[in-house]
């Protein structure tokens, strides 16, 4: 059995040393605290105890970062570098960041209690992949050249261009699911654009952040261009996305905040792009590859402690499978192995906070009063730790909650169905539509169900694949905007059009 509280000692000496300092936000380059001397405490999920503390920001304290990265932007060297000497700074953070890949983990696995293996491979390992492929961006920025009609003006001749400039000062907010890499996402491509950047982490989960910052400093990135300010969503996120000077802000987090981030940036008329909830539908037909689709369906929920934003978290099974599919999938969940992120013998850590964890046992409660059937798991640990058993509840009715609302835990709600017509409807009938998956042999079907579903990300006998290189947002209130790929970049840039007079 693995202990279920991180064991300090298991730390390396760095990620310890790092730690149990004291933390200061990152603004100009320099170290800073808020204003009002005000700090959030910083809880390790695993025994409910605090492993430091952060500043919390007011808005005196978000004004100051923001007038820093301003004038970074407009007098700085950042965006008038040639691109190449920007792609070399990102480069050579990427390898910073590979350097200390093991210690930005284990913080990460101490703020968020996630396990040490899979926050190396999407935190620390992913982080470098998307610094590495934003910064060759930074070269590959291009314009047109348009023909003009002017009608209005016979016999002149033009030539005209467009041109990607930078859009200004990037607003950046965060939340703690995969905290370093999502800070990474927003920042790489502001970066590669000739942005300058202000990032709010999570208040769940500020650390690795602040370590990223400093790395940046160390590449040579130059100060001013990363800030890091901390603190709570309310009054330093808030600050962030109502702030007159940013031109863009860009969040990924609830559907509900992403709301009120919409609003505040509307008087300003910022660009926004919004990467919100989802309670993505997985449907898997009676001809599914059932080797590969009951473990990649547990693994669609399951991993990161099904606190995914794109986690497959409804299943709809055709009857002639729904049995083996439900029971092997139960098999995976109780046989899932509860433990401190720091233990190599996890397989699965607490949930990010005592408050989530409640969260998490209340809809499986619900879940159950309305009818649901509990499987497998869905109850806590004996412990202090925010530990949830990852649960099954099957034959659930589509109108309950569990299958309207993103619980954001390792909570499967499985339904049951006979006609492949009326289960793209049901996978549809969703205010969300971030990811969807089909899971069959049959390349009719696949097409058909890839072109039906309502999600910004289809995936087909596999769910959850990511990458730098692909665009990834939602539609409907999963979101507005992409991040990664092409078009994270581009939408950190204003394309401006010029003419010239050739007559
Ligand atoms: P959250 O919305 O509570 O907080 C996200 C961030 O917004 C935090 O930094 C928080 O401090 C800040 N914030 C909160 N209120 C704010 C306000 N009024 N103004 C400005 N900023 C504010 O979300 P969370 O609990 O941290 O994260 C979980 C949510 O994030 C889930 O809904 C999940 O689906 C979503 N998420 C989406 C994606 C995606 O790419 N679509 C990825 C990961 C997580």
């Amino acid at each position: 059995m693995p202990e279920l509280t991180n064991d300090y000692s298991r730390l390396s000496q760095q990620a310890r040393d790092y730690l149990f300092r004291d933390h200061l936000m990152l603004v100009n380059g320099q170290r800073i605290a808020a204003e009002s001397g005000e700090t959030i405490e910083i809880v390790d999920p695993t025994n409910n105890e605090p492993i430091g503390r952060a500043p919390s920001a007011g808005a005196i304290d978000v004004d100051k970062a923001v007038k820093v990265a301003k004038c970074a932007f407009e007098e700085g060297p950042w965006p008038r570098m040639t691109p190449g000497e920007r792609e070399r700074l990102i480069l050579k953070l990427a390898d910073l960041v590979e350097r200390d890949r093991v210690m930005l983990a284990e913080i990460e696995v101490l703020e968020s209690g996630r396990v040490f293996g899979a926050v190396q491979a999407f935190d620390s390992d992913l982080a470098v992949t998307c610094l590495r492929y934003m910064a060759g961006w930074a070269t590959k920025l291009t314009g047109k050249t348009i023909d003009l009609t002017a009608p209005y003006a016979p016999g002149m001749k033009f030539f005209a261009y467009t041109k990607l400039a930078p859009i200004g000062v990037v607003g950046a907010i965060t939340p703690w699911n995969v905290p370093l890499v999502q800070a990474v996402w927003k920042i790489a491509p502001a970066l590669a654009a000739g942005c300058t950047v202000i990032l709010k982490p999570s208040e769940l989960t500020p650390f690795g952040a602040l370590r990223f910052g400093e790395l940046a400093l160390e590449a040579g990135i130059p100060a001013g261009v990363v800030n890091i300010v901390t603190g709570t969503g309310r009054t330093a996120g808030a600050a962030l996305a109502s702030h007159p000077l940013i031109s863009k802000i860009s969040f990924t987090g609830s559907t509900a905040v992403g709301k009120e981030i919409a609003r505040a940036s509307a008087e300003g008329l910022k660009k926004v792009t919004l990467e919100l909830g989802g309670k993505s539908p997985m449907v898997m037909l009676g001809d599914a590859n059932l080797v590969n689709a009951i473990p990649g369906a547990a693994m669609a929920i399951y991993a990161n402690h099904g606190q995914n934003c794109c986690a497959g978290s409804r299943l709809y099974v055709h009857s002639s499978i729904y049995d083996k599919v439900v029971a092997g999938i139960a098999d995976i969940a109780s046989g899932t192995v509860l433990g401190s992120g720091l233990d190599p013998e996890s397989q699965m850590g607490p949930l990010v906070s005592r408050k989530q964890q409640e969260r998490v046992l209340g809809f499986v409660e619900r879940g159950v009063a309305a009818g649901a059937e509990l499987v497998v798991g869905g109850t806590a640990l004996d412990h202090v730790g925010a530990y949830v058993k990852p649960a099954i509840l099957a034959n659930v009715n589509h109108s309950l909650e569990v299958v309207r609302e993103e619980i954001f835990g390792p909570v499967l709600s499985v339904m049951r169905f006979d006609d492949e017509n009326e289960v793209l409807k049901l996978a549809n009938d969703s205010s969300y539509g971030l990811g969807a998956s089909i899971w069959t042999q049959d390349i009719n079907k696949v097409h058909r169900f890839a072109e039906g579903f309502q999600a910004g990300t289809v995936w087909v006998n596999v769910h959850n694949v990511l990458d730098m290189a692909l665009p990834f947002g939602g539609v409907k209130n999963s979101g507005m905007g992409h991040d990664l790929g092409e078009e994270a970049v581009l939408q950190n840039c204003t394309v401006k059009a010029h003419v010239i007079n050739l007559t």
